[in-house]
């Protein structure tokens, strides 16, 4: 198989074209096709002579993922389902808000954390994704924005990013640079189910990445039950990685709560939550549960969602709720890539 021409910097690239005989400057042409024109075919590079992009061409891949499904919400959400070459599928969401526009981006096909109130992790892990992959995700969302707009990236899709730490941060480093679609640090956030050497790593590499931690429990016993993650790096280890990586970066964490009716978010909870996280640099995010996977849960009432929020506030915590976007469309982590998955496998087995 080809090496895709995305896994590499644009100083390799340049490296490349200088081995070639080729002047170092047309890998700034060449990233200019690929990044701000959302151009994935070398034929089309028309200010590259045709002996460089069949050498191109036969040197290097340039689209890997095919778009196989897409679907917009009334409220302008849009989901792509993606298939790679080796025919895993994931999935991809665009999100315009009122200045933004997100595009949550998945770091794995499948996901190996099982939690309970995922549907990404039915199934298991398939395999980690290609940096290359990830840019291209990235290059899907802004070819279907509304005028090719992105000013923010949450790796909040399917897969622990922190699983697959090497080639996100790769990603994240070309996705930063000049050449290509230089979205800042600041405006890329990358969610863990609290892997703690991941978060210790992060810490280290000097980058202004958000952190999201999926905490959705102060209690040991209810997270371990809600996320299998929290019988290998339990709360008071997890928090305590969290207040080392505050200390090193200067930066706040965000703390995401998905709040499920009967399990985490009673006031008890909300009690246990600020005693953990009272003096800490945090926000908290609320998320009532969105309907997903193969289990009962449900979200609280809207009173009790704000009896919650309240509370939190009350006591001194920095707490957002978030929207709910694209609930017509399946929009929550892993819903629709198991659909698909289903459909295509319902497909053949009628075949
Ligand atoms: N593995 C990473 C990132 C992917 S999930 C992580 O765990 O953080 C992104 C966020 O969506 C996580 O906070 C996750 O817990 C949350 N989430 C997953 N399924 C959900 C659902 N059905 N309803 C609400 N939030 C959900």
């Amino acid at each position: 198989m080809l090496k895709n021409i995305k896994e590499l910097t644009p100083k390799e690239l340049g490296d490349v074209l200088s081995d070639w005989n080729e002047p170092r400057f047309r890998a700034d042409q060449i990233f200019s096709w690929i990044y701000k024109n959302g151009v994935l075919d070398f034929n089309r590079m028309s200010n590259l002579s045709p002996s460089l992009r069949k050498r191109l061409k036969e040197g290097f891949s340039i689209l890997d993922l095919e778009l196989i499904k897409k679907l917009e919400s009334s409220d302008g959400t849009q989901k792509l389902i993606l298939r790679t070459e080796d025919k895993n599928i994931i999935e991809v969401a665009v999100i315009p808000t009122d200045q933004r526009v997100t595009g949550c981006i998945s770091s794995q096909a499948g996901c190996a954390w099982a939690c309970s109130f995922c549907a990404s992790g039915i199934g298991g892990l398939k395999r980690n994704l290609a940096s290359a992959e990830i840019l291209e995700e990235i290059l899907y969302i802004k070819e279907n924005s509304v005028d090719n707009r992105l000013t923010h990236l949450v790796f909040m899709g399917t897969g622990e990013p922190m699983d697959n730490y090497d080639n996100v941060m790769k990603a994240i480093r070309i996705i930063n640079s000049p050449e290509t679609l230089n979205i800042g640090a600041r405006r890329i956030t990358i969610s863990t189910c609290g892997i703690i050497p991941g978060i210790k790593r992060l810490s280290g590499e000097g980058l202004q990445v958000e952190l999201s931690v999926s905490l959705h429990s102060p209690d040991d016993l209810v997270r371990s039950q809600l996320m299998p993650v929290n019988k290998k790096y339990p709360l008071k280890n997890l928090i305590l990685a969290c207040k080392e990586y505050i200390q090193k970066t200067n930066r706040q964490v965000t703390f995401e709560y998905c709040l499920v009716e009967g399990i985490n978010s009673g006031l008890p909870e909300a009690q246990k939550l600020v005693t953990m996280l009272l003096g800490l640099n945090c926000k908290v995010n609320l998320i009532p549960f969105n309907p997903a996977g193969e289990n009962n849960f449900a979200p609280p009432g809207k009173i009790k969602v704000l009896l919650f929020r309240d509370y939190l506030i009350k006591h001194g915590l920095n707490v957002t709720l978030r929207k709910e976007r694209g609930r017509d469309i399946d929009a929550a982590c892993g819903q629709l890539r198991l659909r698909t998955q289903n459909e295509r496998s319902e497909n053949k087995n009628n075949a």
